[in-house]
């Protein structure tokens, strides 16, 4: 039998962790060799962010690079981890009422290479994503993580990759230590939220409206969160790493949930 796996979330941040040597890459090379090395990876990225829920079924995904004004030698990069067609046929037979259909066009975007890539570099971990659909509800998001539990029983790792504050238009370019009040006290309400096991407040994250406008102009970082909270759900135990603020509005905190 597998391990059970716990769960995480990533701040991914900049696709430059990618090649960087930085406290971030540390903390997620670090957890990636205190938890069990897992059979599969499924990842939940923001950066998949689609009008259905879509599993990834291709036998070898390709890598996205899709951001613009980075350095060439960040274009060269690929994370060419096999796919695992099987498993997403699996979650589409074992998850009803969801709607979840099998894709193949995608691959991994770079929510998903550019952490694992410093997590398991030799790319020989089978992975593959499922998209987050724009049009449900939190609540929805996170009744679908928990349908995933199930996964963590099969030696699967689930990640959600987003960041718990994310405003790009805000962000201070020029000072990476400034951290706006509204981020501080967003990122903090999320973390007692976490700490508390108040599934409510973390569910129902827009009643914080004018901060949450600011946190969050549009909500596809967040959401991955609700995943991999709602994949363990049934526990308690939770441990935050990369747990930094930076350039006034982006949040770094990485969460595992056992
Ligand atoms: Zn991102």
């Amino acid at each position: 039998m597998p391990a059970q796996m716990p769960t995480l979330f990533v701040g991914h941040g900049s696709p430059m962790n990618t090649i960087e040597e930085n406290e971030f890459t540390k903390g997620w090379q670090d957890i990636a060799h205190r938890i069990p090395r897992p059979h599969a990876i499924l990842c939940i990225s923001a950066h998949w962010y689609t009008s259905t829920s879509m599993v990834g079924a291709m036998i070898q995904p390709r890598t996205i690079h899709d951001f613009y004004g980075f350095p060439p030698e960040l274009y060269q990069q690929q994370y060419p981890a096999p796919g695992a067609p099987e498993l997403a046929k699996t979650i589409l037979k074992s998850i009803r009422g969801f709607n979840i259909t099998l894709d193949e066009s995608w691959g991994f975007d770079h929510g998903t290479w550019s952490v694992l890539k410093q997590m398991y570099p030799a790319a020989d971990i089978p992975t593959l994503q499922l998209s987050i659909d724009y049009t449900k509800q939190p609540q929805f998001h996170f009744e679908l993580g928990q349908k995933l539990d199930f996964l963590r029983n099969q030696g699967v790792l689930i990640i959600g990759s987003g960041n718990v504050v994310h405003n790009l238009a805000a962000v201070n370019w020029h000072n990476q230590d400034f951290v706006y009040d509204w981020a501080q006290e967003f990122e903090e309400k999320i973390f007692d939220a976490l700490h508390s096991d108040n599934l409510a407040a973390l569910i129902n994250f827009e009643n914080m409206k004018d901060i949450v406008k600011k946190a969050h102009p549009s909500l596809d970082h967040y959401l991955p969160l609700l995943y991999s909270k709602g994949a363990a759900s049934n526990s308690q135990e939770i441990e935050v790493f990369n747990r930094k603020i930076i350039m006034g509005s982006i949040s770094m905190a990485c969460y595992k949930f056992v």
